[in-house]
């Protein structure tokens, strides 16, 4: 199914992400966690693709196993600033062939070590070549609250969003955020620039201490105090910092829903326990 008719159909929605392994050893052990998710029911789930391209033949078969599999409608991530078009091409095909028909078109982030291949800038111009290469996919697009790292002013940044909604996405997720303000203002800002499809808030569990370092370095997603001081105050001991990490994930997911942002993403990470706590808490709720 495809997620803009999914998101006409239901006022309510929740989705799942898990990530393909980074070698092949571990595909089963992924394989094994994307079905854990999966047999909780969400709306849909997304897999992401890695952008040095090594294993992202991975994104197809998780994809595909899942939706054939749990009739889960699933989005493929594809990203494009390692890509070759003809590699972009082979992929997209791959999608259709597999029935998969929703794509998160990405730029991915600019490997440390350097490109291997010119042919894309940014999202947008995948986004269009996907478009040239068949027209019937779902696309979804990338959208960051706070900015993205590399735009120095978030009014640029918003226009380059503008320019990529207008290439033909049906939707945006966004990056982490952890203060729900955060989400409002971008929100406020982007539909008066005219930004009019469905915005999905991504919530990103914080269920381990360690994670709050990596988040930020990944996101660059400001930390807010009070979420400082429950990681301060639950750091030692693991289990009740899990419980208070789905907690907070689950008290952000009630604010937005409460306020009209009810199509909801969660950064669930292969952790089937984590999924599992959010859903649990939540479905009587998204149902
Ligand atoms: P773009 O939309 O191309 O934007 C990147 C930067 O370029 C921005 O600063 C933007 O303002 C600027 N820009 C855009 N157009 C122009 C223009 N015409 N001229 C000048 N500047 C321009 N990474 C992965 O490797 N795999 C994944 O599966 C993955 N999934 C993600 C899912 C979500 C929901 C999010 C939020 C991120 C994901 N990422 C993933 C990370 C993403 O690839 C990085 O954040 C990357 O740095 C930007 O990707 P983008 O598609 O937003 O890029």
């Amino acid at each position: 199914m495809k997620i803009s008719q999914l998101f006409k159909e239901k006022d309510v929605t929740l989705s799942f992400e898990v990530f393909p392994p980074k070698t092949d050893a571990g595909f089963e052990a992924v394989e094994k966690a994307a079905s854990e998710i999966a047999a909780l029911s969400p709306d849909f789930m997304s897999v992401t693709y890695g952008a040095g391209g090594g294993t992202s033949k991975n994104t197809a078969k998780i994809a595909g196993d899942l939706q054939d599999r749990f009739s889960v409608p699933v989005l493929a991530h594809l990203t494009c600033v390692s890509s070759t078009k003809d590699l972009v091409k082979s992929v997209v095909n791959e999608y259709k062939e597999r029935g998969i028909e929703n794509i998160m078109a990405l730029r991915g982030d600019i490997p440390k070590e350097g490109r291997i291949s010119f042919d894309y800038d940014h999202a947008t111009e995948l986004i269009y070549d996907i478009k040239s290469i068949d027209d019937s996919f779902c696309i979804g697009g990338a959208c960051y609250p706070e900015g993205h790292v590399e735009c120095a002013r978030q009014s640029e940044d918003i226009q380059h969003l503008k320019e990529k909604v207008d290439a033909g996405c049906d939707f945006l997720t966004t990056q982490m955020f952890f203060d729900n303000s955060t989400l409002y203002q971008f929100l406020y800002r982007i539909r008066e620039k005219g930004i009019e499809v469905p915005v999905v808030p991504g919530i990103m569990p914080i269920t381990n201490a360690k994670q709050v370092a990596r988040s930020v370095a990944l996101s660059g997603s400001t930390i807010p105090q009070k979420m400082k001081i429950m990681v301060d105050r639950f750091a030692d001991e693991p289990d009740k910092m899990k419980e208070a990490g789905i907690i907070y994930a689950c008290d952000q997911i009630i604010d937005l829903i409460s306020n009209g942002v009810s199509h909801i993403h969660v950064y669930s990470m292969n952790k089937p326990d984590i999924a599992e706590g959010i859903m649990n808490n939540l479905r009587s709720i998204i149902r």
